[in-house]
């Protein structure tokens, strides 16, 4: 069984022994080096050992061919959908934790406790602190404003990531209005998306476009890394808002499986995430925004200013992701 849980997976690693009584089984969408050192202080507290399976795509169709026999205990991913992708495809189970419920503000995790958010990430604009002046750009409706013509840079509009943010425009303005939108920022767009949302930063440095749209993390993942450092020190962090309402924030979270052969263990990792140490590991490394109350965000991200996020609901926004799926091809966004 351990066997086909490596061999189908495009990454593993291993930290314990197959097979092992105390360990925990992840498929995890997101990258290793996220949530390593996460596994790894848990493993230390605990001595249970967590096998990660990293999966590009196709993590839903895994969970549905293994059925019961699933090595799998816990999903985690980013973004909303994907979340509630696994959720809807039945291959979750519930989790009635007081420590998570207390950890994990309400608009954050399922009624019905399928899925639980463990940090947020806001999805803002970065702008060329030479060519953008301050206060140019307040909104994300501002963005379809022709004064953008050939200034604006960002990453596929079929991403998560841009999709969560039309599905919120959506939910602002109705599909008519959102799509009147998109379309204006297409036209703005200084070329045809392409990268990542760090790809726009440098297209920024390099003088391609003025702003574009990426998540405040990154910020962090730049002036990490000597050779991207420049890129993120030619912009500055634009917290924008809806014309009625807050930024756009989306999620990192986790999901126990309906198989989960280590349900007890994979509870206790589950309601260590959303505790005190694993927050602030995550804000102090990651640059995401912690969810716990009491908790707060580093002193980099605290210093790119306030978030004020919106209320959309977030399981509102997955819904909507046909609807902006729809939209987003409809106006040709990535062509
Ligand atoms: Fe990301």
């Amino acid at each position: 069984m351990f066997r086909a849980f490596t061999t189908i997976a495009t990454m593993l690693t291993l930290t314990g022994t197959a097979m092992h009584s105390d360990e925990i089984n992840v498929y995890s969408y997101r990258q290793p080096e996220l949530i390593k050192p996460l596994f790894d202080a848990f493993s230390k507290e605990t001595g249970i050992d967590i096998n990660i399976a990293f999966l590009k795509k196709g993590l839903v169709e895994k969970l549905l061919a293994e059925g019961d026999r699933s090595p799998a205990d816990l999903v985690v991913t980013v973004d909303i959908s994907r979340l509630n992708s696994v959720v809807e495809a039945g291959v979750t189970q519930s989790v009635s934790s007081e420590i998570m419920n207390k950890n994990i503000p309400s608009k954050f995790r399922d009624p019905d406790g399928h899925w639980f958010g463990l940090t947020s990430r806001a999805r803002i604009i970065y702008a060329s602190k030479e060519r953008v002046l301050d206060g140019e750009v307040t909104t994300y409706e501002d963005l379809a404003s022709s004064k953008w013509s050939g200034r604006i840079c960002t990453r596929a509009g079929t991403n998560s990531y841009n999709l969560a943010l039309t599905s919120s425009m959506i939910a602002h303005h109705g599909k008519v209005e959102a799509k009147k939108w998109l379309h204006g920022l297409k036209d703005n767009l200084a070329r045809k998306p392409s990268g990542n949302d760090r790809a726009q930063v440098k297209a920024i440095w390099s003088g391609e476009c003025d702003i574009s749209i990426g998540n405040t993390y990154y910020m962090k993942k730049l002036l990490s890394n000597k050779d991207q450092r420049a890129w993120a020190e030619s912009v500055r962090i634009i917290f924008p808002k809806f014309e009625n309402g807050g930024t756009h924030v989306n999620l990192s979270g986790i999901a126990l499986t309906k198989a989960a052969p280590n349900k007890e263990n994979a509870i206790k990792l589950m309601e260590w995430l959303t505790g005190e140490d694993a927050q602030e590991i995550y804000a102090e490394k990651n640059g995401e925004y912690p969810l716990r109350p009491g908790s707060n965000p580093s002193e980099l991200v605290s210093s790119w200013g306030k978030l004020t996020p919106d209320t959309i609901p977030l399981i509102t926004l997955a819904k909507l992701r046909p609807d902006s799926l729809r939209i987003t091809e409809e106006v040709g966004f990535d062509e």
